[in-house]
């Protein structure tokens, strides 16, 4: 432990943002990096409790006080070395996780938690910057063939991991580009592409091969792919959209989130879209259906094109702002969250909020019909009923609906169908306790095997299925279990 008392010397460094002004006119990232002694000095906050939470709270296990350590005494290469133990990505999750690790830092029962997922970015920027970085290059190779359908953080966590243990890996993506949902999801302001491109050009140095624009299921059959392989891995996400039913759907104007962010990620890119298909809020009311974060990005995205004005509504009851006893620490409390989007423009968030009906006029989407509901306790368990408040309907204007409702499932048609895989009972791919589906061989992990999830999730499925199919082709492994 470097500073016994760095956590009474200083107090916890809020992120700094770039001003509001000007960030929401372009899309470069919403927040100002620190610098190194700046990291240093919040490093030193971590008190090496003994039983680092932190440590327990972080899904793929980062040594967290011994990487804060390293920080406050200046040894930058040996704190990467640490972190690259665990993490096949920190430079993205220390730019978009949602620091579960934070929630159970030690230092949070009665203080500000340590800044770990900022000291995670200071390690990896500087490990760039110093070129700490080294390509795993290999001699030898098993002559074991693996393909990995779906180049997300969870085929890439996987194909990386193989890949070091002498797999030839193939990593097959139906999208023009590699990345899934870190390219054509999350917007440029949470994570700029150069960052994904910078580490794919790694792991292609590295030897993975990438096959872009090739629909696994369809461009290449499922059993091509069993004759090719000696493993497969699914890796292919959870992108079924929830819709919402109700009268007045069919009305022009109404989108799912993803086909409005996909598009904008692709025209920050530089792409041009026909203008026919183009989904543009500029100069628009704009209401975002669901509170959650994918809303949240989508209300970013919307002020960034100039909406005139932007509505998010949720149907749960407004969360708690601070722990409650069903969220007591270290648990990842469930908490109002008040991202950098809406701290930008004016976005009036409204929760317990039903959609009932959408109105048009000559086709076109005009306003939303809503009510308010209140959550009734049914029983002594946390069952409650969802009731609409007698009288309390209202409209609210809009021109540009976007469904922001949650993913149900992966896609069934094509590959999960062709190979007649077993699935779990919400739809997602069912697997063993060695990520292995009902299908010997064929594997499957992140968010197609476990729903909609985050980014540190998938990279931890990722290198849990790494370990399980090196275990199934050499019969032993030396790849970590998380
Ligand atoms: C808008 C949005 C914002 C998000 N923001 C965050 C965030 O800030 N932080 C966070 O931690 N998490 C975030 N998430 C969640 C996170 O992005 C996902 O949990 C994560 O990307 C899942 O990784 P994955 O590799 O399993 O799937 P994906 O990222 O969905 O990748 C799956 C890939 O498989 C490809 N594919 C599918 N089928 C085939 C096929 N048959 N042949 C070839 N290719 C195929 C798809 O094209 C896709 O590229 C966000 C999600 C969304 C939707
Ligand atoms: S990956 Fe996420 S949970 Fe883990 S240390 Fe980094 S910020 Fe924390």
């Amino acid at each position: 432990m470097g500073d016994p008392k760095g956590f009474l010397k200083y107090r916890r460094q809020a992120t700094a943002y770039r001003p509001v002004c000007e960030r929401v006119k372009d899309y470069s990232p919403v927040f100002a990096r620190r610098s190194n002694k700046e990291s240093q000095e919040q490093a030193s906050r971590c008190m090496d409790c003994g039983t680092p939470f932190c440590h327990w709270g972080c899904p793929i296990g980062n040594y967290i006080p011994e990487w804060n350590d390293l920080v406050f005494t200046g040894q930058w290469r040996n704190a990467f070395e640490l972190l690259d133990q665990t993490n096949n990505f920190p430079e993205i999750t220390a730019r978009i996780c949602p620091a579960q690790c934070e929630y159970a830092c030690v230092l949070g029962i009665n203080d500000d938690p340590v800044t770990i997922r900022e000291n995670e970015l200071a390690i990896v920027e500087r490990a760039f910057e110093m070129g700490f970085i080294r390509l795993h290059l290999l001699h030898t190779r098993t002559g074991k063939k693996v393909a990995i359908i779906g180049s997300g953080p969870t085929g890439l966590s996987c194909a990386s991991q193989l890949n070091k243990v002498g797999h030839e890996v193939t990593v097959f993506e139906r999208d023009d580009k590699v990345g899934g949902l870190l390219r054509y999801g999350i917007p440029d302001f949470k994570l700029e592409k150069w960052v994904v491109d910078r580490r794919v050009n790694i792991l292609t140095d590295e030897g993975i091969k990438f096959r872009t624009g090739v629909n696994v299921g369809d461009d290449y059959s499922a059993s091509k792919l069993l004759r090719n392989f000696n493993a497969i891995c699914l890796a292919g996400g959870s992108r079924v959209p929830r819709d919402l039913n109700i009268e007045g759907r069919e009305l022009k104007g109404i989108y799912f989130a993803m086909d409005y962010l996909v598009q904008a990620n692709k025209r920050v890119a530089g792409e041009t879209i026909p203008h026919n298909k183009l989904i543009d809020a500029s100069g628009k009311k704009v209401l975002v259906i669901g509170g959650g974060d994918t809303g949240s990005d989508c209300v970013g995205t919307a002020n960034r094109q100039n909406a005139s004005c932007v509505v998010q509504i949720e149907l749960l009851p407004k969360p708690p702002e601070c722990r409650t006893d069903e969220y007591p620490w270290p648990s990842y409390p469930m908490l109002l969250k008040t991202s950098t989007s809406h701290e930008e423009g004016a976005v009036e968030r409204k929760w317990s909020v039903l959609t009932k009906k959408f109105i048009g006029e000559n086709g076109n989407i005009k306003k939303v019909l809503c009510a308010e509901v209140e959550f009734l306790k049914i029983d002594s368990k946390a069952c409650s009923e969802m009731r609409e408040v007698p009288g309390s309907e209202f409209e609210i204007e809009a021109d540009l609906v976007i469904l922001a409702i949650g993913f149900t499932q992966p896609e069934k048609k094509g590959l999960i169908t062709e190979l007649e895989l077993r699935l779990d009972d919400r739809g997602n791919i069912k697997t063993d306790n060695f990520f292995m589906t009902s299908k010997k061989g064929i594997f499957a992990a992140g968010d197609m095997r476990r729903g909609q999830s985050l980014v540190v999730w998938a990279v931890s499925d990722g290198r849990r299925a790494a370990h399980y199919i090196d275990s199934y082709l050499m019969g032993s492994t030396c790849l970590p279990d998380v």
